[in-house]
């Protein structure tokens, strides 16, 4: 999907009475960027070092079906993705999904038995109440023993602390078993990582305050799951999320910006009271300027511009491969699926 309305040859700079708006990135985050852009009145330019725009969210084709290749769903809990969706016209191919929920599949010598539901009730696979049924055929009776105790053990250090992981919490307040067989899963599917290297107040915002107002995690997860917005906590798109990134970009041509893709942004300078964006292909000068490319690769282009963020260059996060399984066994078809999770 490559697509220029000037090219990126030489130095570009926006027509007169326009202020140049330049986005580094062209996955959802600077295609979002670079349509706010674009309604404030900027001539726009997004450059993507991909072949393709739309960064995580994108589809691929696997067995005649086109599926996400990324993300697949979006979290409902704030109206900003329905209002942009909206403003698309991509309101009519929202989809929830299947009602029956999510289930998992756990290790064990025997596969029926390590494939369950799992609990409606929870956040992140922490369980607002580790004694239902559920929860007892995931962690067995002493991890449910072990998991009660959330319910009288003093909790003041894991609220004094400034940080703390998610891992942490889990683990002193409803043991290891809830830990490894239930949030290990879940967190594992959506944050590509371990929950003892996640912020629990970044990955879970309000835990910590709703734990010291009610007294335990289970008491605090309830609380927060009732709270939340009924229906669904998450939803997608029929034709799969890709659908919003190839939309903006329809979008962004409509509005007059250039995209260009396989072009990337090797170096950003100040110059006056504004940037000079380098790429292979010649310069673009910008009055505003949007880096929307992972950390390490926004602090290497961001160097020569702010040489202080050098100290601060993040690591690589994990990788993550991508494996899609398509199967056809009509057995399953009144089974329902959620968004299965595997330790
Ligand atoms: C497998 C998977 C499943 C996911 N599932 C979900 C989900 O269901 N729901 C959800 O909400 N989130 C999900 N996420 C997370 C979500 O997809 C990402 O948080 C989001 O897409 C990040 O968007 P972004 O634009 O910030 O970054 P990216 O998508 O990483 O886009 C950054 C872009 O910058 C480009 N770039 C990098 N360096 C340069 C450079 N020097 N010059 C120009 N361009 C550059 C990259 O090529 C890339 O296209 C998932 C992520 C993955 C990997």
């Amino acid at each position: 999907m490559q697509a220029s309305r000037k090219s990126a040859g030489t130095s570009a700079a926006a027509p007169a009475g326009r202020p140049a708006g330049v986005v580094v990135g062209g996955g959802i985050s600077g295609l979002i960027a670079a349509r706010d852009l674009a309604l404030a009145g900027f001539d726009v330019t997004v450059l993507e070092a991909a072949e393709d725009f739309g960064g995580c969210v994108g589809t691929h084709r696997v067995a005649g079906l086109d599926l996400d290749s990324g993300a697949e769903s979006y979290a409902t809990r704030s109206p900003a993705v329905p209002k942009l969706l909206e403003e698309l016209g991509l309101q009519e191919r929202i989809a929830s999904p299947d009602p029956s929920g999510a289930w998992l599949q756990l290790g064990g010598p025997d596969p029926a038995k390590a494939a369950q539901r799992m609990p409606q009730t929870g956040l992140l696979g922490i369980p607002a109440d580790p004694r239902a049924d559920e929860i007892a055929q995931a962690i067995g009776r002493t991890g449910v023993a072990r998991a009660a105790l959330d319910r009288v053990l003093p909790m003041a250090p894991l609220l004094r602390r400034e940080k703390v992981s998610l891992g942490e919490i889990v683990r002193s307040r409803m043991g290891e078993a809830v830990l490894k067989r239930l949030v290990t899963p879940v967190v594992g599917g959506v944050y590509s990582a371990d929950p003892d290297v996640l912020d629990a107040d970044s990955v879970a915002p309000g835990l910590r305050k709703a734990m010291a107002e009610h007294g335990s995690l289970g008491a605090a997860v309830g609380a927060m799951r009732r709270a939340a917005p009924a229906g669904s906590t998450v939803a997608s798109l029929r034709g799969g999320m890709g659908t919003l990134t190839s939309t903006l970009v329809e979008n962004l041509r409509e509005l007059g910006a250039t995209l260009l893709a396989g072009t990337p942004a090797t170096g950003i300078e100040r110059s006056g009271t504004g940037f000079t964006v380098t790429t292979d292909a010649g310069t673009q000068t910008a009055d505003a300027l949007v880096v929307a490319a992972d950390g390490p690769a926004a602090v290497d282009v961001l160097t020569p511009a702010v040489p202080d963020l050098a100290a601060v260059r993040p690591g690589p996060g994990p990788g993550v491969a991508l494996g899609t399984l398509v199967g056809d066994n009509p057995e399953l078809d009144a089974a329902g699926d959620g968004s299965p999770g595997c330790p």
